[in-house]
């Protein structure tokens, strides 16, 4: 398929993807092989073991790629997975700077990983370009950003951002998990590395754990490649299919993400308990400006805080119906969250609440329910909750 000719609703069920020559199958098969019949020692037919290579696998690669308009994809067994693979192209004694309100997870592999190995971390306010280009350092080699961030939904201006990482002979890599490359895609706006944890919204189902690495550089993607084999976190075949069945809805799945997100975030930025709402789409949002700019949308994940206690707060998130109390995000059912005693409980309170994570803020995952039924039950936890 030539991808430049087709836009993103049909690259997104087509690109990759042809049917099987021999047998007409629409669908890529599940590929359950470890290892490939060689003609000869050494000639093979481009596949010879599963780690380095596997036909369901390269299907989404390409799928994925085509999607972000880059030119190389490489998938991983998880979000980390494609995290830690970008870590390894750096050396003891780098610098890398970084937003102070990243994913957890990174955090975690940042601090309690890779400074183990003398890699230097500087977590800084994003929004701020000032305060990136400021913890730049001689020895800085990457640029590690997210935007939408987790929970506040704070808006990063990418090509600024990524002026100032190339000015500083810096690599800028971009999770862009959140707003995926339906709403955004961060390689058109100067970034050198897309990350993904598949496990959201590209997969889009609540039912399988992968992460991606995007980039338009050969030299960077052939590194990639080197590491996926050498580490091995790499996606089996079947988990690969259920990704290349999510991609395909993909669109759909995000305007209704989108519109059921702005409906809940005009009717909670009305409600007499919610003391402040964070969504990008709102223009009382500090990065409304920014997020118009890069976003063709503004996503399903929002977060607000009301006017009650934690454990007000979390009587509300225990007494919904239809949103389901979990972490993660991004699949087709709702999802409510209080950070403050589950995805941010390790962060100090003082320290949460200077960053802006309340005892009361409440994230929540906006699925593709009917939004009358998100609302009553939202409008139902709350009065329950707080009379
Ligand atoms: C979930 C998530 C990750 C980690 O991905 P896994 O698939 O859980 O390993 C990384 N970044 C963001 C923004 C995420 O939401």
């Amino acid at each position: 398929m030539d991808d430049d000719q087709f836009r993103f609703e049909t690259r997104s069920i087509h690109a990759g993807q042809e049917p099987d020559e021999e047998t007409g199958a629409l669908m890529t098969p599940i590929f359950a092989n470890s290892t490939y019949k060689q003609d000869a020692p050494g000639e093979h037919r481009g596949y010879e073991y599963s780690r380095t290579g596997n036909p369901t696998r390269t299907d989404l690669e390409e799928n994925l790629a085509s999607l972000e308009n880059g030119a190389y994809g490489r998938c991983f067994s998880s979000g980390m997975g494609s995290i830690n693979t970008v870590l390894n192209l750096l050396e003891a004694g780098d610098h890398v700077v970084t937003g102070n309100d990243v994913y957890g997870g990174t955090h975690r592999i940042f601090t309690q990983v890779y400074e183990d190995y003398d890699i230097e971390f500087s977590f800084v306010d994003m929004t701020d370009l000032d305060a990136i280009d400021a913890a730049f350092q001689e020895n800085t080699e990457l640029l590690w950003l997210e935007t939408p961030t987790n929970p506040l939904m704070s808006i990063v201006d990418i090509e600024g951002a990524a002026e100032i990482a190339h000015d500083n002979d810096a690599l800028c890599a971009i999770d862009n998990t959140f707003a995926t490359p339906y709403l955004q895609r961060p390689l058109e706006l100067g970034a050198d590395v897309v990350s993904h944890s598949l496990t959201k919204y590209l997969g889009g189902h609540s039912d399988v754990v992968g992460g991606a690495l995007i980039t338009n550089d050969e030299e960077l993607d052939e590194q990639f490649g080197f590491y996926q084999n050498s580490v091995g976190a790499t996606p089996g075949p079947f988990e690969s299919f259920l990704v290349l069945r999510g991609t395909k809805t993909l669109p759909v799945r995000m305007d209704r993400h989108c519109e059921n997100a702005r409906q809940i975030a005009e009717w909670l930025e009305e409600h007499p308990d919610v003391d402040q709402v964070h969504y990008p789409g709102l223009e009382s949002h500090p990065g409304h400006e920014v997020a118009r700019e890069q976003m063709d949308d503004f996503g399903g994940m929002l977060s607000f805080e009301l006017d009650a206690s934690l454990e007000e707060a979390s009587e509300v998130v225990s007494s919904t119906d239809v949103f389901t109390l979990a972490e993660s995000l991004g699949g087709v059912e709702s999802l409510i969250e209080q950070p403050a005693p589950m995805t941010h409980a390790a962060i100090p309170r003082e320290e949460r609440i200077e960053a802006g994570l309340t005892d009361s803020l409440i994230r929540v995952s906006v699925g593709i329910e009917h939004e009358d039924d998100l609302i009553a039950d939202l409008e139902g936890a709350i009065e329950s909750a707080l009379d």
